[in-house]
């Protein structure tokens, strides 16, 4: 499956922000937007560039696309997949990211981050009602339990993931069981219950209807 290869606290210094693409290493002063937050490359330091229209539009889509971990492609075909339901476009396009595998189970606590969570879905080691499931892409559905596999409740990864998660707000579509590293699907996520970076939605609607 092809991803992003760069180093990803980059992606970050790009966009100015904590993406958190990095577990627990974005939560301590060892985070790059901690000790050099300005855009990589040689001219790096000197003023952010001032920006307006298309490259607001540019960075908001960059920043969603990045925080979830997606290619352009990828992220095109959500949102082609978002025009076509019904209510706003890009609460729509959220919506539909957040029920992804890979995302839900860094919301469930069980990765804490969601590269390591497509990790653990990639290499089988997330059950869906009881069935193996290895595509991070699969979209939750209400009802649906996921659980990760016995034999992982004790790897160091995962144990870090949960002390972590412990400090964290839970999404409230989630009924989140820490201490068995399970989630069950409560109700579909909404606009409001998607906790991210601060991004705007719309400007990627804006920047796709040119
Ligand atoms: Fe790196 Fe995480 Fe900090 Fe981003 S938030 S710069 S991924 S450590």
């Amino acid at each position: 499956m092809a991803r992003h290869r760069d180093a990803v606290c980059r992606l970050c210094r790009r966009e100015g922000m904590k993406l958190f693409l990095k577990g627990a290493r974005c939560y301590t002063e060892k985070c790059a937007i901690e000790k050099r937050n300005f855009v990589p490359g040689q001219h790096g330091q000197s003023r952010r560039p001032k920006m307006a229209g298309y490259g607001i539009q540019l960075r908001e889509k960059q920043k969603m696309k990045r925080t979830y971990g997606l290619l352009e492609k990828q992220f095109r075909n959500y949102f082609e997949k978002a025009e076509r339901g019904k209510g706003p476009t890009g609460s729509n396009l959220l919506v539909l990211l957040e029920r992804r595998l890979d995302n839900v189970v860094y919301r469930a606590g069980i990765a804490s981050s969601r590269a390591q969570a497509r990790q653990l879905v990639l290499h089988g080691h997330v059950r869906i009602n009881g069935k193996k499931v290895n595509i991070p892409s699969y979209l939750v559905t209400v009802g649906e339990e996921i659980v990760l596999k016995d034999d992982m409740h004790q790897n160091a990864m995962v144990l870090e993931a949960r002390s972590l998660s412990q400090s964290q707000g839970a999404a409230n579509w989630l009924e989140i069981d820490r201490e068995n590293l399970r989630a069950r699907v409560l109700a579909m996520p909404k606009r409001e219950n998607v906790q991210t970076p601060p991004m705007n939605e719309q400007l990627i609607v804006e920047l796709y209807s040119k």
